[in-house]
């Protein structure tokens, strides 16, 4: 059990037996890892259901994320995605390819993430698939639980709405410039933000008991997944000045953004993977805990046509997106 143990050095059903006993479970799963296949229950009589891929080199490196990093991270961005639905996460089902020059304390602590980030939510990681490759490939299915609910979409925005958001914005992105510009020292908590985001998944199911017309968790950058919002329900969305909205998350940026020259504006309305929640509300709805508001919903005319994002009225200037790393 040295870090010197590589992949290679065991049997599939060898590694399986070092990695499953570490994975999360939940009192939802009625078969679990073993058999054919597992059996998990729905008492809803509907599953949410939905997948993501992490590819080495292309979503991660090794150098700058541990096993547990992108354990963690590939369980929060599926979570995530179930919570913009209104529902819960109640089960994964997780696939690896692995090279065989890879030490096995990697995968192991791969598996101490994944139970990390599903403890907060209850799931279980319930099956999956391990097969052998040149550089390691995560892929994930999650499994949602919507207890009676209708289903959030994205498209039921309505001019009127009020746009609101959960978590933080643009810490990711900014922990991701550190790292690359070679000074991840001046600010280990946003870089920590960036190999571990941590979003209030419980925001999700809170938005949905609070009656939100659309949701989605902010992957993409706050500019294009507002924008998708916008398109989706044909509505315009006005973000308020952030300086106004969240100056909080413009605090935490500061120092990163001047010792970096970016301007930190750039983070929060471009930056990806905070995974927060992205809302809208009926005009007087109450927000649940954790959302403040951010930006209005109108049904758009002149420069604000239907599908149309601004900030403070005006049209951003800065890049609308953020393209995955690597990506
Ligand atoms: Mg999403």
């Amino acid at each position: 059990m040295t870090d010197q143990e590589l992949v290679r050095d065991l049997s599939e059903e060898q590694l399986l037996a070092r990695f499953t006993p570490l994975l999360p479970t939940a009192g939802s799963t009625l078969v679990g890892p073993g058999d054919d296949a597992a059996v998990v229950a729905a008492p809803d009589g509907r599953f949410v259901v939905s997948t993501d891929v992490l590819v080495e080199d292309r979503h991660f490196i090794r150098t700058w994320s541990t096993g547990y990093d992108v354990g963690w991270r590939a369980a929060v961005q599926n979570l995530a995605d179930c919570a913009a639905m209104g529902s819960r996460g109640t089960s994964l089902v997780v696939s690896l390819v692995l090279p065989s020059d890879l030490p096995v304390s990697w995968v192991t602590d791969f598996a101490r993430g994944l139970a990390a980030a599903c403890a907060g939510q209850g799931a279980a990681v319930v099956g999956g698939d391990l097969s052998g490759g040149e550089k390691i490939v995560v892929a994930v299915t999650v499994h949602g639980d919507l207890a009676g609910r209708a289903p959030v979409l994205r498209s039921g925005a309505s001019a009127g709405d009020v746009l609101a958001h959960a978590g933080v914005l643009g810490r990711s992105a900014a922990g991701l410039a550190l790292l690359t510009a070679g000074v991840p020292e001046l600010d280990p908590a946003l870089v920590t933000a960036f190999l571990r985001p941590d979003p209030p998944l419980d925001a999700g199911v809170s938005a949905s008991l609070a009656g939100a017309t659309a949701m989605l968790d902010v992957s993409d950058g706050l500019l294009r997944d507002a924008g998708r919002i916008a398109r989706a329900s044909g509505v315009s969305i006005d973000l308020l000045d952030p300086a106004r909205s969240v100056p909080e998350d413009l605090a935490v940026l500061e120092g990163a953004a001047t010792e970096l020259g970016v301007d930190p504006l750039t983070w929060i309305l471009t930056g990806g993977e905070d995974h927060g929640m992205l809302a809208t509300f009926a005009p007087g709805a109450v927000l649940p805990q954790g959302f403040r508001v951010i930006g209005t919903v109108s049904a758009g005319d002149g420069p604000r046509a239907p599908g149309r994002v601004t900030v403070a009225g005006e049209t951003p200037v800065v890049a609308p997106g953020w393209d995955h790393f690597a990506g």
